[in-house]
């Protein structure tokens, strides 16, 4: 293998997004997301990041059918900045794969069998993994010599423990259908743990964190000497926090209840809660952002979606602390974890029983990198870490294919 580029490609049903990176020295040389594949109005943005090359943004729009034309398409701009996917540069094709179920605790070279697995887990992710399996296909036939590598939402939970990992559900009924608590942006989890105890200038080993990646969609985990031992979403991406549009926990029979009083159908009901609930349930805005602004000027709707999702945010902060029994960090990341101060503030206020504080100063201080917002000497850190998913994907994906070639 001489190569040092990988291709991160991470597809949704109407979405390719990718970036192309130089495991050399870790740097971006390009970025971009096609949007809308199969209307007539696709969208691919594409952005150059190296210097050398432009640096400002290409877009086109019109028709793109299907995820083959779209990765051609991508290619094509790639090629334009002499980054094509023909390049002998070009080491390895890494996918963002959503659910590994239990079979993939590690990232995996894709081939045949492995196909076929991820196929076979698609009853239990039919939002996300069909999408995920079309991108490969599509990638594969591009590059058929060009090693791929399958990296899982999932596998970071796959440490968790049984108690932790399965519903009080009869067992029988549960091993069937394979119900249980897999959890997702597993990724985020495992860059974000140990990001967090490098910053703490200590080994993940060593180091017992709550992650907690609040982005449109929000998830929790406990993180004990860099395996998780708990996380807060669970069969699929609808448990726990509350979201930007995902209710997160509520009492199952409400979805009896909304079927048999409310009249409701099953679809119905998974739309409500997937798609109309949590923060834009509560009051008509998802974006954080604006939730604030409404919240500042004493909107009421606003002000009560905003305790909501902090009060059961906190609730989490405590649960984990129970499972960890002891904390050394809290990290705080993705748009909102990474961007919304009055979130981080509100989340730990009332805590400091439990070594848990902000600085306000320190909290308000606008920031690319990842940095400490708990006062100097506090028992516990509390920090802003910035995620950075495509980095993790790359780095696992070139480690694999360094390893295996
Ligand atoms: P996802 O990857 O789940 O789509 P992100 O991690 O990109 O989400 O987070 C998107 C969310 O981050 C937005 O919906 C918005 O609520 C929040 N966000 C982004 N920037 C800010 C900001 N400056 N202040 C508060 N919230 C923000």
């Amino acid at each position: 293998m001489t190569g040092t580029r990988v291709l991160v490609l991470n597809s949704g049903s109407s979405s390719l997004k990718y970036q192309l990176l130089d495991m050399g020295d870790g740097g971006r040389l390009a970025q971009g997301l096609v949007e809308r594949i199969g209307e007539e109005t696709s969208r691919l943005k594409h952005t150059p990041l190296r210097a050398g090359a432009s640096a400002a943004s290409r877009e086109r729009t019109g028709p793109i059918p299907d995820h083959e034309a779209a990765l051609k398409a991508v290619a094509d701009e790639l090629g334009l900045d002499g980054l094509g996917l023909d390049s002998p540069e070009l080491a390895a094709i890494g996918h963002r794969v959503v659910h590994g179920g239990q079979r993939f605790t590690e990232p995996t070279v894709i081939d045949d069998a492995v196909l076929a697995e991820i196929e076979r887990l698609i009853p239990v992710a039919p939002l996300h993994n069909p999408a995920n399996l079309t991108g490969i296909r599509t990638a594969r036939a591009l590059r058929p010599d060009l090693p791929q590598v399958a990296v899982f939402d999932t596998a970071f939970h796959t440490t968790m423990p049984e108690a932790a990992a399965r519903y009080a559900l009869d067992t029988a009924v549960a091993d069937a259908h394979r119900v249980r608590r897999y959890g997702f942006h597993g990724t985020s989890h495992a860059y974000v743990s140990r990001a967090t105890a490098r910053l703490l200038g200590r080994a993940p080993e060593e180091v017992n964190v709550i992650v907690l990646h609040l982005g449109n969609g929000a998830s929790a985990s406990a993180v004990r000497g860099g395996r998780c031992v708990d996380t807060s979403m669970g069969l699929t991406p609808l448990e726990g926090l509350v979201m930007g549009t995902r209710s997160g926990d509520l009492d199952p029979a409400v979805i009896f209840h909304l079927a048999r009083v409310g009249g409701m159908s099953i679809d119905e009901i998974d739309t409500l809660l997937n798609k109309r609930s949590g923060l834009i349930g509560l009051c008509g805005d998802n974006d954080m952002r604006e939730i604030r602004r409404r919240v500042d000027e004493g909107d009421e709707r606003a002000r009560l979606a905003f305790d909501i999702y902090i009060h059961r945010l906190k609730k989490y902060i405590g649960a984990y602390y129970a499972v960890l029994g002891r904390v050394d960090a809290v990290a705080f990341t993705a748009g909102v974890g990474e961007n919304a101060a009055p979130v981080r503030a509100a989340a730990v206020a009332g805590l400091e029983s439990l070594g848990l504080a902000v600085d306000a100063d320190l909290n308000a201080v606008r920031g690319d990198g990842a940095r400490l917002i708990s006062p100097a000497g506090a028992r516990v850190a509390v920090a802003v870490v910035p995620t950075d998913e495509e980095l993790e994907i790359a780095t696992q994906t070139y480690a694999l294919v360094r390893k295996t070639n």
